[in-house]
């Protein structure tokens, strides 16, 4: 299936225009003029759940999309999902139409250039502490970053779970205990700690705002979730201008599916509030039940710089959040370090038994 390529064009030079981050504006590449993007009054609006799993069912999958670079000419392939891209000859924007029926009615522009993302990354890659240290020395070459738009689902929902379980509070006890003082045995009274267990049970409410969830497959779910948090107050009605340059993803995993993801964010917050309405010292769950209503969501767009290197034969990926500098990915270790670093534990940990077993004899 073919489908148009289209670019925003400079109305000084002919020149391409894309997203320019310090601007936020388009720039051209050539002349270096800038082109305003028109600011929407649009209310970022909510959508309702329900109706949009009714939305997502009709989804066909369109395949084998061909685009044509309006610069050079060349034809090529986009995956079902993209966008918006470059073309892999001439590196021109090449912005395309939603396949979707649930489509992106917002995003988070870009604020961080790709130099900014590089120093965040240098400064990261230098902040740990177990990374060897010609690793440091590697990376200030810089490495060229890939600035993705990608999809994410927001979702806001009311919940009510009820919940049985225990509630652990800590009484003492006095115990009596035979002991050897100056060779002569003796009897001392302790204060021992024992747990009395009640049952309890109860309702817990709570108002979700905006949780986000990665809606890609292309990079592993983990560290698009480990971006957050995200300002969505920042969050401005969608303009493919903001595209020009990046590539940018429809969703790939689907409302529903999101909506799990955010159920066991919501699980969490949720857990910690029927701790805090058993009370006690320690607490048990052994049942709850969370009914969700109003629930809402948005279809958006946030902004990523993403970066793989190699080091000794292994492939690191990294994420750079590109609306608050935050850095996330995997890193190498240094065995020396981390060697160096057990040693020095062990040597702190025996020295205090050793002071402990001198001043409690
Ligand atoms: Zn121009
Ligand atoms: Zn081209």
């Amino acid at each position: 299936m073919k489908f148009k390529a289209k670019n925003f064009i400079c109305k000084n030079c002919g020149g391409v225009l894309r997203y320019n981050a310090v601007a936020h504006e388009l720039k051209c590449d050539f002349c270096g003029s800038i082109e305003r993007i028109e600011k929407s009054n649009e209310p970022i609006e909510e959508y309702d759940f329900n109706e949009g799993l009714r939305k997502s069912y009709k989804n066909r999958l369109i395949d084998n999309r061909e685009i044509r670079c309006n610069k050079c000419g060349a034809t090529f392939k986009l995956d079902y999902y993209e966008l918006s891209s470059l073309c892999p000859y001439c590196k021109t924007p090449i912005i395309t139409d939603f396949t979707k029926e649930i489509k992106p009615k917002s995003l988070i522009p870009f604020e961080i250039t790709e130099r900014e993302a590089q120093e965040r990354f240098k400064k990261w890659i230098g902040s740990l502490w177990f990374a060897p240290n010609r690793l440091k020395d590697f990376v200030d070459g810089n490495k060229k970053l890939t600035g993705y738009y990608l999809p994410y689902w927001t979702f806001d929902s009311n919940t009510r779970t009820r919940y049985s379980g225990q509630r652990g509070d800590i009484y003492f006890v006095t115990v009596q205990r035979r002991v050897e003082i100056n060779g002569r045995e003796e009897i001392i009274e302790e204060q021992e700690p024992r747990i009395r267990w009640t049952p309890v049970s109860g309702e817990v409410y709570n108002s979700f705002d905006d949780i986000t969830v990665g809606a890609s497959k292309t990079i592993p779910h983990n560290l698009l979730d480990r971006l957050a948090p995200w300002n969505t107050k920042e969050l401005v009605p969608f303009n493919q201008k903001y595209l020009s340059g990046f590539i940018s993803e429809e969703y790939t995993i689907d409302l529903n599916d999101g909506f799990k993801y955010a159920k066991e964010q919501m699980k969490r917050v949720i857990i910690r509030d029927i701790k805090l309405d058993i009370g006690g010292d320690q607490q048990q769950i052994d049942y709850m039940n969370t009914e969700y209503s109003d629930t809402t969501y948005k279809d958006t767009l946030f902004p990523i710089y993403s970066a793989e290197f190699k080091w000794q034969g292994k492939v690191y990926d990294y994420l750079i959040n590109a609306q608050t500098g935050k850095v996330v990915g995997e890193r190498p270790y240094s065995i020396a370090k981390i060697s160096i670093a057990i040693i020095s534990t062990i040597t702190i940990l025996a020295t205090i038994y050793y002071l402990y077993g001198r001043y409690h004899h």
